[in-house]
C-alpha cells in the first residue's frame, strides 16, 4: 500500500514524502482510514511502529478539512489535545506534528511541568489548533484559565499505560471534565491491564481496535 491511498491531503503527503517515507507502517495502513472515519480507536503499539505518525497524520487531515481560516489567529480554539506522559515524549510528538503539518496552515504547541508557564502561555495565546500536553501542566494552564478546551475534536491519549503508572489517572479524569462531550478519542498503550480496560470503558465510543 503506498500512502497516498490513505485519503491524507497533498499538503500532508508532500511533508511525508520529505521525512523520506515512502510506505505506511501496519498500524499506519490501519489506524489512518480508521481515525479519518471519525471512529473512536484503541490501539495497541510499541515506540518503533510508526505510531505518532499513524495518529498524528490523520488528525491533520480531519483538523485541516474543517479549518476555519477566516477566524483571527487569538481566536484559533485548541481543536486537538495530545496527552502523553512526559516531557521527552512532549517533544517528540511535538515535533513529529511540526513535521507533518509544516505544509498545513495549522498551529500546535505542547505544555510539560518543571518550567516557567510565561513561554507555554503566550505560545497558546498565539492561536494553535493543537497542543501536546502533559496531564500534571495542563491541568495547571486549565485552573488558571490560561486556555480552554470546550473546542476540543479529537482526543489522543499516547504510551496511556506509562500514564496510569506515574500516577495522571486522577489528573486525565479531571481533563475529561474540561472537554466537550462530542469528540473524537484515540488512546495507545502498549499493555493491556486491567485498569488501561477500563479507562478505555470509560473514554471510547464504540472503539476499533488497532494492534501490531
Ligand atoms: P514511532 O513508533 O512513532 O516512535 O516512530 C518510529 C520511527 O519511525 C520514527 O523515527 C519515524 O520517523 C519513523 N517512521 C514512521 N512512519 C514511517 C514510515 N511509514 N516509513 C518509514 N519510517 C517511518
Amino acid at each position: 500500500m503506498l500512502f497516498e491511498q490513505l485519503g491524507l491531503s497533498a499538503n500532508i503527503l508532500r511533508a511525508v514524502t520529505e521525512e523520506g517515507y515512502t510506505h505506511p507502517t501496519p498500524i499506519q495502513e490501519k489506524a489512518i482510514p480508521t481515525i479519518l472515519e471519525g471512529k473512536d480507536v484503541m490501539g495497541g503499539a510499541q515506540t518503533g511502529t510508526g505510531k505518532t505518525a499513524g495518529f498524528t497524520l490523520p488528525m491533520l487531515r480531519r483538523l485541516e478539512i474543517y479549518a476555519n481560516s477566516s477566524m483571527s489567529p487569538a481566536k484559533h480554539p485548541i481543536r486537538a489535545l495530545v496527552l502523553v506522559p512526559t516531557r521527552e515524549l512532549a517533544i517528540q510528538v511535538y515535533e513529529s506534528i511540526l513535521n507533518y503539518s509544516k505544509y498545513t496552515d495549522l498551529k500546535s504547541t505542547l505544555v510539560y511541568g518543571g518550567v516557567n508557564m510565561d513561554a507555554q502561555v503566550n505560545a497558546i495565546r498565539s492561536g494553535i489548533e493543537i497542543l501536546v500536553a502533559t496531564p500534571g501542566r495542563l491541568l495547571d494552564h486549565i485552573q488558571q484559565k490560561f486556555l480552554t478546551l470546550s473546542k476540543v475534536e479529537i482526543l489522543i491519549l499516547d504510551e496511556a499505560d506509562r500514564m496510569l503508572d506515574m500516577g495522571f489517572l486522577p489528573d486525565i479524569k479531571k481533563i475529561l471534565t474540561f472537554l466537550p462531550e462530542k469528540r473524537q478519542n484515540l488512546m495507545f498503550s502498549a499493555t493491556f491491564s486491567e485498569d488501561i480496560k477500563k479507562l478505555a470503558n470509560q473514554l471510547l465510543n464504540e472503539p476499533v481496535l488497532i494492534e501490531v
